[in-house]
């Protein structure tokens, strides 16, 4: 159990790779906290900070109020759960979570009583006897989050740890990190590249795009505020649809206009947040999610045409043709509705409420509702380099321990290094191949 502050952290590589800056953060203790983002906007790169695997160029941090910025990794009190874990296939799953304990010297007794604990959190208590090869993959990923939450850390780390497992089991193991959050009272950090996994599990989600949070919030907050078109666009599904449009500001009442056709006044809310901001007539990129326009006979409508129309179940997504753009409309079905798919090419209207529209800067697209401070430029362009794209996953990872074939019998001791605060490194399949990956299951 820990607080974390990160006050302006950076971190450069090779002197010439900015991976990430300004990066400020007052994490609660027991939070729940997750950075998402798309490839390579400096999520890892944040989380090895916190873990002491990777040094911080500028900037401060604190755990449990106790600047860390030159603590070894071991010293820091944190367990971390990579993408690609790996579990000695020569153990049973019991030996697997019980290792890092026997190598500090845990009495026996102590031991079981950890690994029994954390096995009934993780619902394997039957498995314990089982060798790795005898687990489905998101039975080894439970174990794997077992050898961490044995070790009770102040701070729980967990960089991608879904994304070897196939869609099914990662919704199901999603659920399971909700509930392991609720046994388990801890600080959570957790890095995705997937924005449902961001929503469902973050008490607050950190957005980054080239190494700058963008924004920070609730999952509410960014999805029905979102600081900038690019947390608009990487935040909901399908996709925040943006029109070309004009907000129209008379007196204290603003309006937004669309396609010449169409014109809705604002909400109350964000009428007060414009006159706030001194919000003056101007062209302006305007949002609406899919799920936010309505289908409708009304004049006050956009004309469109449907290209498809797609049955997803509850809902039928219709993909139209207006105002010179692809737009997405999400219809609910109520149980008796069959959402019968609507022939091509025929016209329909939408329409949209005051309070599901968003207005974003032309130029910057800063959400014009948030005064300047608050909402973060876009990135810029980071610089052009010439480094190979680096493999990250290996710097932590010690010569090959364990052999991916069973050892024989005894089992030799492996390597640890003491800069490794983590007594079971993780391998990734690149280096040795994932003995245990069985087809469709894995990668
Ligand atoms: P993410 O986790 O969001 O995919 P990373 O934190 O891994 O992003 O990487 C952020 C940026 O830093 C990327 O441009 C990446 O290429 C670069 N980078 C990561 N690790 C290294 C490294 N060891 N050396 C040089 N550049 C690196």
């Amino acid at each position: 159990m820990a607080d974390l502050s990160l006050r302006s952290v950076k971190k450069v590589y090779d002197n010439t790779v900015v991976a990430v800056q300004e990066f400020s953060l007052e994490i609660a203790d027991k939070e729940f906290i997750v950075l998402v983002g798309p490839s390579g906007c400096g999520k890892s790169t944040t989380l090895r900070m916190v873990a002491g695997l990777e040094d911080i160029t500028e900037g401060e941090l604190y755990i449990g109020g106790r600047k860390v910025n030159t603590v070894p990794p071991k010293d820091r009190d944190i367990a971390m759960v990579f993408q690609n874990y790996a579990l000695y296939p020569h153990m049973t799953v019991y030996d697997n979570i019980a290792y890092g304990l026997k190598l500090r010297k845990f009495p026996k007794r102590v031991i079981d009583e950890k690994v029994r604990e954390a096995a009934e959190i993780l619902d394997i208590t039957e498995l314990l006897k089982r060798k790795p090869k005898a687990l489905s993959g998101g039975q080894r990923q439970r174990v794997a989050i077992g050898r961490a939450i044995v070790r009770e850390p102040q701070v729980f780390l967990m960089d991608e740890p879904l994304s070897n497992l196939d869609a099914k089991l990662r919704n199901q193991m999603r659920s399971e990190i909700i509930k392991l959050r609720q046994k388990v009272n801890t600080t959570f950090i957790y890095v995705t590249h997937d924005q449902t996994e961001a929503m469902t599990l973050g008490d607050r989600i950190v957005i980054m795009r080239d190494g700058f949070v963008q924004q920070v919030g609730t999952p509410q907050e960014v999805f029905h505020h979102p600081a900038n078109l690019f947390v608009a666009g990487f935040i909901g599904t399908p996709q925040m649809n943006v029109f070309d449009g004009r907000l129209v500001r008379e007196g204290s009442r603003y309006f937004v206009e669309l396609d010449g056709t169409v014109r809705i006044e604002l909400s109350a809310e964000k009428e007060e947040r414009l006159r706030k901001c001194g919000v003056e007539t101007q062209p302006v990129k305007l949002g609406l999610r899919p799920e936010h326009l309505t289908l409708t006979d009304s004049g006050n409508a956009v004309c469109a045409a449907v290209d498809v129309s797609e049955m997803m179940g509850s809902a039928v997504h219709i993909h139209v043709s207006a105002c010179g753009k692809d737009v997405v409309i999400v219809v609910p079905l109520s149980e008796e509705e069959d959402g019968d798919a609507i022939p091509l090419g025929t016209p329909v209207r939408f329409t949209f409420r005051g309070s599901a529209a968003h207005v974003f800067d032309v130029e910057t697209g800063r959400n014009l509702e948030y005064p300047i401070a608050q909402a973060p430029e876009p990135a810029p362009e980071p610089p052009p380099t010439e480094l190979p794209a680096p493999v990250p996953v290996l710097e932590q990872v010690p010569e090959p321990v364990p052999a991916p074939v069973p050892a024989p019998e005894p089992i030799p001791e492996p390597v640890i290094p003491q800069s490794v605060f983590d007594p079971l490194p993780e391998i990734p399949p690149e280096k040795l191949g994932d003995p245990f990956a069985e087809d469709g299951e894995e990668g």
